[in-house]
Order: structure tokens, then sequence, then C-alpha cells
């Protein structure tokens, strides 16, 4: 079987109409454009590389974007985040604890994880939600399905795990310490991978027919690929997000729809 390979192109053109109305509204009812702003420290590559791409969507939907070192508190911004990894010295929940929750639009915060587990609206980190309007988009009902999600981070593995629960899947979680990933992830009907292993999920470890939704960002060699063995995968899956031109570029819209929406 050959896997139908998700094209982020058409979603990407209709969020990014969808949130200049958005924006336009914001604009209108608070006589200012809505500002993101990112927390930015050290210098790892890849979040360099994330930062400057969300400042282009930003701009291409009508938000300013800021990078400023401690501007939760700023009447004028509406949304924060926080580019990871930060450096080892810094622990992120000093960090996320300061984010007001209302600004704390990837969700990091414990008030929004919380939030997320128990079911209240909340920000849902831009991944996991990506993720939930993938499937509602493409149509794909994960209610009674097993979705096997292999990584357990905050920001990845975890609340995908809770928004496939929300969706009536029976959820898998798999980590470091999972033993014989292959026999469960081939139990998959909906497989989410965030793991940050190259070529770390390859056919063999893919039920026939399974959708495969993948997580991660990795340089190998200059090119960007996720963790899934992308070539092999694709002859085994019914469906199949492609790195780079799957989640990615999903994930700033989300930002910026939390924005200027708000949880949900
Ligand atoms: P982390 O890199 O923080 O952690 C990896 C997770 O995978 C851990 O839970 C780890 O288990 C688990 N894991 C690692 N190796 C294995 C293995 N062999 N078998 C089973 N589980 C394993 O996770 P993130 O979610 O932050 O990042 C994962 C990937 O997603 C990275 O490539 C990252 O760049 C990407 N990413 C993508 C984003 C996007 O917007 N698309 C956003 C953020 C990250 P344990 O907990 O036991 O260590």
């Amino acid at each position: 079987m050959a896997a139908t390979i998700f094209d982020s192109r058409p979603l990407v053109t209709r969020m990014t109409r969808e949130l200049r109305d958005e924006a336009a509204k914001f604009r209108k009812q608070h006589h200012r454009p809505a500002r993101l702003a990112q927390l930015v420290a050290g210098h790892d590559p890849a979040a360099e590389v994330y930062s400057r791409q969300l400042v282009r969507s930003c701009r291409e939907i009508g938000l300013s974007c800021a990078t400023l070192a401690a501007i939760s508190g700023d009447a004028n911004t509406d949304g924060v985040i926080l580019l990871l990894p930060l450096p080892e010295h810094i622990r992120q929940r000093i960090v996320t604890d300061v984010l007001l929750p209302e600004k704390d639009v990837d969700g990091l915060g414990s008030r929004n994880a919380g939030n997320l587990l128990l079911g209240f609206p909340s920000f849902i980190p831009s991944t996991a939600d990506v993720i939930l309007r993938i499937l509602q988009d493409a149509g794909i009902p994960a209610a009674s399905r097993h979705a096997v999600v292999v990584g357990r981070s905050n920001i990845g593995g975890k609340p995908a795990a809770l928004v496939l629960m929300r969706l009536d899947a029976t959820v898998t979680i798999c980590h470091s310490y999972t033993q014989d990933l292959a026999s469960i992830t081939r139990n998959a009907d909906i497989l989410v991978v965030s793991m940050g292993q190259p070529g770390g999920i390859t056919a063999s470890m893919v039920k026939p027919g399974a959708v495969v939704l993948d997580a991660g960002i990795n340089a190998v060699e200059g090119k960007v690929v996720g963790d899934v063995d992308f070539n092999s995968v694709k002859e085994v899956a019914s469906f199949l997000t492609p790195v780079p031109g799957g989640l990615g570029p999903l994930t700033h819209l989300m930002l910026i729809r939390h924005t200027l929406v708000g949880p949900e």
C-alpha cells in the first residue's frame, strides 16, 4: 500500500486566510495589531530557524512579532512563546511559571498543561493542536482506535496523547524505557512520533494502513528529516506526514491562531 502523503499547503493557505481575517478583526477591536513575543535564550541553531520562520508567518498575517526578554506583563503583548531548548543553566519551569497563563500560547506553563489534562479550555501545545487539526481536516476518525505516541515530552508526546484521548482513542505512550517498541507501534492505528531520533520508526514497526504523524525535526547531513523513515514507511502506512512540509508549517499558524483567538 502506498500512503497518502499529507500536503500541508492547502491547510496552510486556508488557515492563513482565516487568520488574516482574525488579525484584521483584532486590529479593529483593539486599535492595534496583535503581538506575539518570542523569548529566545542562548544560540540554538534550530530554534533560530524556527524563530525566523515564525516572524515571517506573523508578518504575512498582520501581527507584530517581538523578541524580548521579559514581556509577559506588557499590555500590548498578546502571546509569548519560549524557544526551546533553553541553555542548560536555565530551568524551564522558572521561565514558564513567569508567563501569564492567558499569554502562554504554546501551553508550556503548569496552568495550561493542567487545564489540558483536566479537559478545561487551555492553550494546547502547538504540535498537539496541529495533530488534532490534521486528523479533523483529513476526516480521520480517532474514536475507538488504538493511538500510540512515541515520546513523552511536555511539549510533544504528553499533550499529543491527551488530545488523542480527548478524541476517544485508546492511547498508549512509549518512551526510552519501553521494551520491544516495535511490538507496540505495530498495533497502532494512529502512530504519533515525537522521539527526536531520525529513522526511529521504520516500515517493519508500522501496521499496514496505519495513520502516521511525524513530529520529529532533526538535522542530518545538512537536511531536515523527521523521526520516521519516510521512504519505507510510505509504502506501509495509509497516511503519512512528511518532514519537512508536514506538521512544521502549521505549528506557526497554530501559535498565531492561539494569540488571536485565545484558549479553546
Ligand atoms: P524530546 O527530544 O525532549 O524527548 C524525546 C522523547 O522520545 C522522550 O520522551 C524519550 O523518552 C523518547 N525516546 C527517545 N528515544 C526513544 C526510543 N528509542 N524509543 C522510545 N522512546 C524514545 O522530545 P520532543 O517531543 O521535545 O522532541 C522530539 C522531536 O520533535 C525532536 O526531533 C524535536 O526537534 C521535534 N519537535 C518538533 C516540533 C514541531 O513543531 N513539529 C516541536 C518540538 C519538537 P524518555 O522520556 O524516556 O527520555
